[in-house]
């Protein structure tokens, strides 16, 4: 590298603090710009490493002297500096691409439109108890930019969203793990579907004949896909629903996951993770374990004793019969599917906060089947009535945590479980879904 070269860094994030201290590392020239306020965490850090920083604006005269922009994934293509950039023919990546240049660990990657953060640690929780020297990164935990400056791990489980997926160029996973493809985020997508499934499927992109694809047979959009283009990569399906002779599938009461090094059986109930979805959480989970040489028994005991994520079909405390359970992070309809689709038929459902374009009518017969009364927890809660109305006969609206916790317990019956499932985004009431989670805990401690 040339010691006059300049990266410029967009966004003072997690990923793009990681990358300018992973840019500093290597000796390049590093100046760093937010358009927004830094958080005081993150300044504290940029000042420890003596980063160059700006927050509140963009300084295009400055930012257009770099040799390689770095772009958080928060930012879109579309943005008009990103457009200027382009147009001056100065390349713009993204921080998990940048990474990638300085590790030669196993890349375990985990993309889909739901599970990832569930897959992602569960994975994780199964290398460490290999005793292998892993790393957890993307999403979850530290940047991979990060995590590569300060450590030196032999393997990373790495967490990417489609927007971290589309600034890939030359980054390829070892392990690239696929679980379900549903519309999210189309407003980055030009409301093209096809656009955000080839995000997705950046994740295999430079994948060669020795490297794995885990993904979901079940899902149609992934299989029709999968027709349409020429892969060499080996290919490890998983499903609920067809018995595969390699990945992973069901008989009777059993989960089986078998390619060439493996051929292992638990039984589903053993399973620490309940719901059909984390069935799918945990083969992914299992073949990837498989493929990187993991003893079955600690596969196995991985699976059984993986203790859950926060705010994911989070079990709470029983509050005089009634159970409580925090879904918060359920913010579309497919999540809250999968989320119904695991409870009693005494449910009562908090759900709403900001639409994402929902269908409710997917949720439909779920609803019928499982749910005696709604509380609608959300500014404008008029897609809920519209759907529901005349099919539950109780439906309240709250106007805030604890107001909906209260109205939630009086409809509750003994047996009968309080569902936080939200299908919707957090930001029109709460900070974010874990402020909502966590407000919603608190109130069911007060009970
Ligand atoms: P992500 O990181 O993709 O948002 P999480 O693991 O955080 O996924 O889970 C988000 C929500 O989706 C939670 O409500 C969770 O219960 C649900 N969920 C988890 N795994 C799956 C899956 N495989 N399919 C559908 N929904 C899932």
């Amino acid at each position: 590298m040339n010691s006059q070269e300049t990266i410029v860094v967009l966004g003072a994030g997690e990923s793009g603090v990681g990358a300018a201290i992973l840019a500093k590392s290597k000796g390049f020239n590093v100046f760093v710009s937010d358009k927004g306020q830094i958080t005081s965490n993150y300044i504290k850090i940029l000042n420890e490493y003596e980063i160059p920083f700006e927050e509140g604006k963009h300084s295009e005269e400055r930012i257009i002297e770099a040799t390689e922009v770095i772009k958080s994934p928060g930012i879109p293509d579309t943005a008009p500096l990103i457009k200027k950039l382009n147009s001056l023919n100065i390349p713009v990546i993204s921080e998990i691409e940048f990474a990638g240049r300085y590790s030669d660990a196993k890349m375990i990657c985990i993309t889909g439109s739901n599970g990832k953060t569930t897959t992602t640690l569960l994975i994780y929780h199964m290398l460490k108890k290999a005793g292998i020297n892993v790393g957890l990164a993307g999403n979850v935990g530290h940047s991979l930019a990060r995590q590569v400056a300060e450590n030196n791990y032999s393997h990373y489980v790495v967490e990417l969203s489609s927007f971290q997926l589309d600034g890939m160029q030359q980054f390829k996973a070892d392990i690239a793990i696929l679980m379900n493809i549903t519309p999210d985020h189309l407003d980055r997508y030009d409301y093209k579907m096809e656009n955000y499934i080839d995000s997705k499927f950046r994740i295999i992109q430079n994948q060669t004949e020795n490297d794995a694809f885990i993904f979901c047979q079940d899902d149609e959009i992934i299989t029709k896909e999968l027709k349409q283009i020429s892969i060499q990569v080996q290919k490890h399906p998983f499903s609920i629903y067809e018995c595969l002779p390699k990945g992973a599938s069901l008989r009777d009461e059993d989960l089986i996951i078998k390619n060439e090094n493996i051929n292992l059986n638990m039984k589903q109930k053993d399973l620490s993770l309940k719901g059909k979805h984390n069935i799918y959480n945990s083969m992914a989970a299992g073949i990837a374990g498989s493929i990187l040489g993991i003893r079955n028994d600690v596969i196995r005991e991985s699976l059984s004793d993986f203790e859950g994520v926060e705010h994911r079909l989070e079990k709470l405390v029983n509050v005089r019969g009634v159970d409580f359970i925090n879904d918060s992070k359920a913010t579309n309809i497919n999540s809250t599917w999968y989320a119904l689709e695991s409870m009693n038929d005494k449910t009562v459902w908090i759900v709403g906060g900001v639409d994402k374009g929902n269908d409710y009518s997917e949720l439909m017969d779920l609803v019928k089947e499982k749910v005696k009364a709604i509380v609608c927890l959300g500014l404008d809660n008029s897609k809920i009535h519209a759907a529901f109305d005349g099919v539950i006969n109780s439906i309240v609206d709250a106007e805030s945590m604890p107001d909906a916790v209260k109205k939630a317990f009086e409809l509750a019956d003994e047996e009968a479980t309080v569902l936080l499932s939200p299908a919707c985004a957090s930001f029109d009431l709460f900070k974010s879904y874990e402020d909502r989670g966590n407000q919603f805990k608190d109130e069911v401690r007060k009970l």
